[in-house]
């Protein structure tokens, strides 16, 4: 937890993540070279909230919804507004649930009832397991209308800050890590046994959710 609160009060710009996204690229083959660039403003859809899907859900929205209805990110304010591959972090409540959501009036009763930033659907079953930060990439706006373009580069960004996290934590004995979790819990992985964060309050990311919801500790 130390980490995270580190890694907020450094702020974005003292962070490495352009970095390790350029790190990142420099390991793909040619096939897959663009493959996790920042895909731009002039694809990130924010439709209005009123406006939904037109399509099934194998459809994308460019075949069937009408783009006269989003609204771009300058008209959102200076909040959304951003350099191509610098990307914001965020810090949270995660809602979690096991079903879709594909509303954008329950986003955002959800949002304002338990301050939710973002929503998701397997941090919960992780959490039953292990103590963990969960640190998710946003692709989506949580709504009817699904973008599958941002799907990596969201990928690529939440794995970007992950390593810039973990590069904030002090290194360990590993030896001596390995031989004390084995005495107190054997099924633990050894190298996660520094990492005792205690709620999933931390995290960025989005996707879609329905149904029973559960909310980590501020
Ligand atoms: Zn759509």
């Amino acid at each position: 937890m130390a980490a995270v609160n580190n890694f907020r009060a450094e702020g974005w710009s003292n962070t490495n993540i352009p970095e390790f996204l350029k790190q990142m690229r420099l390991k793909l083959d040619e096939r897959r070279l663009h493959q996790y660039d920042d895909p731009g403003p002039i694809r990130d859809k924010l439709f209005q909230d009123s406006y939904e899907h037109k399509g099934t859900e194998f459809d994308d929205c460019k075949e069937c919804c009408d783009t006269g209805y989003t609204i771009s990110r300058c008209q959102r304010g200076d909040g959304a507004t951003r350099l191509l591959d610098e990307p914001f972090v965020h810090f949270g409540n995660v809602a979690s649930s096991n079903q879709l959501q594909i509303s954008a009036t329950e986003r955002n009763r959800i949002q304002k009832e338990h301050e939710a930033i973002c929503f998701e659907m397997e941090a919960a079953g992780v959490l039953q397991e292990y103590p963990c930060v969960v640190v998710r990439g946003i692709c989506d706006y949580a709504d009817s209308h699904k973008n599958k373009g941002w799907q990596n580069y969201a990928a690529a960004t939440a794995a970007a800050y992950a390593k810039g996290l973990l590069a904030m934590i002090p290194a360990i004995d590993a030896t001596s890590s390995a031989q004390s979790t084995e005495r107190s819990s054997p099924q633990h992985p050894t190298n996660i046994t520094n990492m005792t964060f205690g709620n999933n309050a931390d995290g960025i990311q989005t996707q879609n959710f329905h149904g029973n919801v559960q909310f980590g500790r501020r």
